[in-house]
């Protein structure tokens, strides 16, 4: 159930008596990712700044944040993250990526080219939302949401098409703006700049499981 407020707690599967709280990663190198910290830290889960790929090890999802998706990808490649959140992904590991982090999760850009994580089968129009509507909110539905959820666009991007695999989860005029697929999960807007927590729930509970 996404959305009934409970605390994240899971047992380590070979402790006795201990409960340690899950680690998850929220990908450090530039843009929004303190935000992101502060809400997962409310909901009972160890969130660990990375900035390198060593910081992978451990972690039960990782969430890449808003910012600039050429900065951020391009830190990406210097730092070997690029390839170290692929290899994270493919084995298993669970990804969300909000704004900017949606347009690195895709597999193409159009019209441009820049390093990508390629995580998803989604062609990615970037700032596709105008240059004079850099930003704006607007209550949308989602797939397995009970009531609207607030999406705060800023300068955003949206799928324009998805291959298999790809569920979508909201459309802004047809625009793809929310998607996910088995490990992974993406966002144009910015849950973590409103207080409704249920996207950091719901990834947490349907897309690491925990
Ligand atoms: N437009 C930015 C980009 O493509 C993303 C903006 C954001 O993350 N708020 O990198």
């Amino acid at each position: 159930m996404v959305g009934n407020g409970r605390k994240v707690t899971t047992r380590c599967s070979n402790s006795e008596t201990t409960d340690s709280p899950k680690k998850i990663g929220v990908l450090a190198l530039q843009g929004g990712f303190r935000e992101h910290i502060d809400i997962l830290n409310k909901l009972g889960v160890e969130p660990v700044e990375v900035r390198s790929v060593e910081g992978l090890e451990g972690l039960s999802g990782l969430v890449v944040p808003g910012g600039e998706s050429t900065t951020i990808g391009n830190l990406m490649v210097e730092s070997g993250l690029l390839d170290g959140i692929r290899s994270f992904f493919y084995r298993g590991g669970a990804v969300w990526g909000t704004c900017a982090g949606m347009v690195l999760a895709g597999s193409a850009v159009m019209g441009r080219k820049q390093p990508l994580l390629g995580l998803m089968n989604a062609l990615v129009e970037r700032n596709g939302f105008g240059r004079q509507v850099r930003s704006f909110e607007k209550e949308l539905e989602i797939g397995g949401f009970d009531k609207p959820f607030l999406g705060v666009f800023i300068r955003a991007p949206f799928f324009e098409d998805v291959g298999p695999g790809v569920e979508v989860l909201s459309k802004v005029d047809g625009r793809i703006v929310a998607a996910r697929g088995e490990n992974i999960l993406v966002t144009a807007f910015h849950p973590e700049l409103t207080d409704d927590v249920r996207f950091h729930e719901y990834f947490l509970q349907e897309v690491c499981g925990l």
